[in-house]
């Protein structure tokens, strides 16, 4: 029996519970600032409605509704023409009404997908619901000498919160780490949160649960709280895929709890366990109507979306050949998206040679990308355009100076902003294209090996490299390789001939 359990196979269930700040200018009912609550001075943002003094009336933020329906829309939601504000109670010292303003059993939005690329093809993962609510205020614990004791800052009280809450269709750790920088791409591109994870203002909870394969009953899910990068997230899931699938192997059962992730010993830590679901008891808000929704206004909302990272993805790989791999990293980041479009722009306008859109992918992802994290600085600031980019690659391409010429170059352009043919002027870089110059390297070459000339006639292929190799040596690798290669071929296959006869 037990060598039996030891066989089966398991498979893991995880949703996602993710907040997102709405990036608006006011707070949600108030008219009090949104501010950095990372670094503004505590309690500068607040008034009577987002502090709960009594007899005041919360006023819905329209830009916030609005914010929250570009989310809904791009993820495929259906929207509700009414949903209702209602009131879940409970008794926290971040939340001073004594209750949060969320929405319940008549949310926003509902039954949307979000589809994402994995090793198994792409999967469509069902979003079960989008829905607006305020956030909580913050609160630092402080453990001094004797003294222990918390101070509530509520700048935070208030602003607009949207919860995305995702079906529990996603089944690894990785599938969990490209949904959620897939949702926060898109957050991104609607321009209505940062996504930095390491700030809060996206706030990631997976919940987990593993299950014999090809069962359809749910396990006992664990929840995991307060995660702060998306590393942290993967690694959580992981972690938990392992415990829980060696607890039911174990004969043991998975109990439901809350737990907390532990970054530097690599473990999930206890925190709550839930014997029964919390009871808020909800109710509708009595101060806020119905929030309701005209068709025309979704309408214009929809027709000013941009367009998002899965759709380019699939024009990239059409429109410019790119892998999806490739394609997935340039789209990640619509500045980076819109800086290759650039470049490939201005090379179609100076060239009429072809460097093929596949080649300009690699100089960013690799190159480019390559100094900018080195230098910790952002596609935005750096001071390569797109244009000098597109002028550097026409000067390889033209075989004025080779590929690792041009990695010099570009990390002079990338310190200094000079131009490429500035560079490679003053630098001497320029390649040797000069066809009477490369031919007589390759003879002196050729003369100064007999031996190995004469192991190469006698069929042993491997050499030519070799000789290559001494030709662009001799040339201290300023020679265009594709010239030289011309030329050692040519050489070469008249001594074969010449010993054949
Ligand atoms: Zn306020």
């Amino acid at each position: 029996m037990e060598f039996q359990i030891y066989l089966m196979e398991f498979e893991s269930v995880i949703g996602l519970e993710v907040h997102a700040e709405l990036e608006t200018k006011s707070k949600m009912f108030c008219s009090c600032s949104v501010v950095d609550s990372t670094i503004a001075e505590p309690n500068i943002a607040v008034c009577p409605v987002c502090t709960g003094m009594p007899g005041v009336l919360p006023v819905v933020n329209q830009r916030a509704v609005e914010y929250a329906l570009r989310v809904a829309l791009a993820l495929e939601c259906e929207i509700a023409h009414t949903s209702i504000f209602a009131r879940k109670n409970y008794f926290y010292p971040d939340l001073p009404k004594g209750y949060q303003i969320s929405q319940y059993e008549q949310p926003l939005a509902r039954n949307g997908h979000l589809t994402i690329q994995t090793k198994k093809g792409e999967r469509k993962i069902r979003i079960r619901r989008v829905h607006l609510e305020e956030d909580t205020g913050k609160l630092t614990h402080v453990h001094q000498d004797e003294e222990s004791y918390s101070l509530v800052d509520l700048n935070r009280a208030g602003v607009p919160l949207l919860e995305i809450v995702s079906e529990p269709d996603l089944r690894s750790a990785e599938e969990v780490r490209t949904f959620a920088n897939n949702l926060r791409s898109i957050l991104r591109y609607l321009k209505v949160n940062s996504g930095d994870l390491e700030k809060g203002v996206m706030r990631i909870e997976p919940n987990i649960s593993v299950r014999p394969l090809g069962s359809d009953e749910l396990g006992t899910r664990v929840e995991v709280k307060n995660l702060n990068s998306f590393r942290a997230l993967e690694r959580s899931v992981a972690y938990e895929i392992k415990r829980q699938t060696r607890e039911i192997q174990q004969g043991k059962s998975v109990i439901q709890q809350t737990v907390g992730w532990d970054e530097n010993l690599g473990v999930t830590v206890l925190q709550r366990i839930k014997e029964e679901e919390d009871d808020y008891r909800y109710f509708p808000e009595p101060d806020l109507p119905p929030l309701v929704i005209e068709p025309e206004w979704v309408a214009s909302i929809r027709s000013a979306l941009p367009e998002l990272p899965g759709a380019k993805l699939h024009r990239f790989t059409q429109e410019y050949g790119l892998s999806e791999y490739d394609a997935g990293v340039l789209v990640a980041e619509q500045a980076v998206a819109d800086y290759y479009e650039e470049a490939v722009a201005a090379l179609a306008e100076i060239s009429r040679e072809e460097v093929r859109p596949k080649t300009i992918a690699n100089w960013i992802i690799g190159e480019l990308f390559g100094l900018l994290n080195q230098y910790n600085v952002s596609i935005e600031q750096t001071r390569i355009t797109p244009q000098g980019l597109a002028s550097l690659l026409l000067l390889v391409s033209q075989g004025e100076i080779n590929q690792n010429t041009a990695k010099a170059v570009l990390a002079e352009m990338f310190s200094t902003g000079k131009p490429a043919d500035e560079i490679v002027a003053a630098r001497g870089f320029t390649q040797i294209s000069d066809s009477e110059f490369i031919t007589e390297l390759v003879n002196q070459v050729i003369s100064a090996n007999p031996d190995q000339v004469e192991e190469y006639v006698h069929g042993k292929d491997s050499i030519a490299r070799w000789l290559f190799g001494q030709v662009m040596r001799s040339a201290k690798g300023q020679a265009n390789p594709q010239v030289v290669q011309r030329e050692l071929d040519r050489q070469l296959s008249a001594l074969r001939q010449t010993d054949g006869q």
